[in-house]
C-alpha cells in the first residue's frame, strides 16, 4: 500500500482548502503580517476554547516555555522539576535560563512525570514544576496541583502535545489541558494536533499579572513604545499563521474525534498481538492521541521498525534518548539508575502513523505487517 504517512497534512488541508485560502487572502488584503487583527482574534478564540482568560501568542512552543519561565523570574540558582522523557525544549529552556533542570522519572503507564518523585525532589530552590502531557494524555494533575498548593510552587504545563485533552478533577469538574497550572504552554508546529503552516506557540493563564508579564517579555520587555523595563525576547505569531489557526481551531474537535477513532481501531487490531503493549489510558484524562505509541520488547523494537519500513510504513521513536542521557546536559550529572522507567520507555516505544486522515484500510495494512513480524 502506498502513501502511508506519520502525519497527512496535505490530505487534511485539501478538505478545508477553500477556508484556508479565504483566510490567507484576508491577510494578503490587509497586510497585517506580524501580529494584527488575525492574531488578536485567534487569541480570543483560543481563550474561549480553552476556557482560559488570557492567551499570549508567541513564536513557537519552545519560546512559550521560555516566556513562562521568565515570567516566573527563573534564573541562575533556581531549580525546575520536570521530566526528561519529552522533546528537548522542556529541559533545554531551563538550562538556557541558567537554572538547573531537576529531572525525575516517569510513570510507565502514561509516560508522564511521576508525581510522587516530584514531591521528593522539591528543595527551597524549586521555582516551578513542569509536567509534560505526552502523546496527548495529561500528567496526574490532581496530584501535581495538590503538591503545588502544599509547597506553593507554580506549575507550568507543557501542553504542546495535548491541546484539547481534558482532566476530570475530584469534584467531577472537567478542565482543559494547560489551564490547571498557573501557566500552560503550547506549540502550533505543523505536526501538532493544532498546527499552523510554520512556527507558532502560545502561553495561556488565568492570572492577570502573569499574562501581563508574558506579554511584556515576548515583546522585548517593552512597557510602552521604546520603553524597555525588563530584558525580554522577540517572539511573535504572524498574521498568516493566526488566520490558518483560526480555521483549524474550528475543526479541532472533529480532528480530535478522528484521532480517537483511529486509536480505537488500532486497539482492536492490536490488542491480541503478543509482545506488544497498546497505549494505556489513565483514569482522569481524555487522550487526544498526538501519538499512538505502543511498547515493543526492546530487543525487537528496531527490527520491527525496519520491517515496517520495508513495507512502506513509517514509524517514530519518541524519544530515543531521555534528557538525563543527553550530552548537552552532561554537566548536570544525572544518575542513570534513577531513570529506570524513562530508559525502558526509550528502548521500547514505537509510535505508529497517527493523523486525522488515517483510515481503516491503512490501519489493517499496518497491523497485518505487525502481526506478520511477531
Ligand atoms: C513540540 C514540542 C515543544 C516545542 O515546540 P516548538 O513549537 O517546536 O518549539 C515543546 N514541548 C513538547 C512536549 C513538544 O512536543
Amino acid at each position: 500500500m502506498e502513501g502511508i504517512q506519520m502525519v497527512d497534512l496535505i490530505g487534511q488541508h485539501l478538505k478545508i482548502e477553500n477556508e484556508l485560502r479565504e483566510a490567507m487572502g484576508r491577510v494578503l488584503a490587509t497586510g497585517a503580517f506580524v501580529k494584527g487583527p488575525e492574531v488578536h482574534a485567534f487569541a480570543e478564540e483560543l481563550a474561549e476554547f480553552t476556557g482560559s482568560k488570557h492567551v499570549i501568542p508567541c513564536g513557537n512552543g519552545t519560546d512559550a516555555l521560555q516566556i513562562a519561565m521568565m515570567a516566573l523570574g527563573i534564573g541562575p540558582g533556581d531549580e525546575v522539576i520536570t521530566t526528561g522523557f519529552t522533546f528537548i525544549s522542556t529541559v533545554e529552556v531551563v538550562a538556557l535560563l541558567g537554572a538547573k533542570p531537576v529531572l525525575v522519572d516517569i510513570d510507565p503507564d502514561s509516560f508522564t512525570i511521576d508525581a510522587v518523585q516530584v514531591e521528593e525532589a522539591i528543595t527551597e530552590r524549586t521555582k516551578a514544576i513542569v509536567p509534560v502531557h505526552l502523546f496527548g494524555q495529561m500528567a496526574d494533575m490532581t496530584a501535581l496541583a495538590a503538591i503545588s498548593r502544599k509547597h506553593n510552587i507554580p506549575i507550568i504545563e507543557d501542553n504542546a502535545q495535548a491541546i484539547g485533552a481534558q482532566w476530570t478533577d475530584d469534584s467531577g469538574k472537567m478542565h482543559q489541558s494547560g489551564t490547571i497550572g498557573l501557566l500552560g504552554t503550547t506549540s502550533f508546529f505543523p505536526s501538532k494536533n493544532l498546527g499552523c503552516m510554520g512556527d507558532g506557540g502560545a502561553v495561556v493563564t488565568q492570572d492577570e499579572k502573569m499574562a501581563a508579564a508574558c506579554r511584556q517579555i515576548a515583546n522585548h520587555g517593552m512597557s510602552k513604545q521604546y520603553h524597555h523595563d525588563v530584558v525580554g525576547i522577540n517572539s511573535r505569531l504572524d498574521g498568516l499563521q493566526a488566520a490558518i489557526l483560526r480555521v483549524k481551531l474550528r475543526h479541532l474537535p472533529r480532528y480530535i474525534a478522528a484521532r480517537q477513532e483511529a486509536a480505537k481501531r488500532y486497539d482492536r487490531m492490536l490488542q491480541d498481538v503478543k509482545g506488544i503493549t497498546i497505549p494505556k489510558r489513565t483514569e482522569n484524562s481524555t487522550h487526544v492521541f498526538h501519538q499512538y505509541t505502543i511498547r515493543v520488547e526492546a530487543s525487537r523494537r528496531d527490527s520491527m521498525r525496519e520491517h515496517l519500513k520495508s513495507q512502506g510504513i513509517p514509524t517514530g521513536v519518541y524519544y530515543p534518548i531521555p534528557g538525563h542521557a543527553q550530552k548537552a546536559f552532561a554537566s548536570f550529572g544525572y544518575e542513570t539508575s534513577r531513570f529506570r522507567e524513562s530508559s525502558h520507555a526509550a528502548s521500547e516505544v514505537l509510535s505508529l502513523p497517527m493523523h486525522t486522515e488515517l483510515n481503516e484500510e491503512q490501519q489493517s495494512f499496518i497491523c497485518d505487517a505487525i502481526h506478520i513480524f511477531v
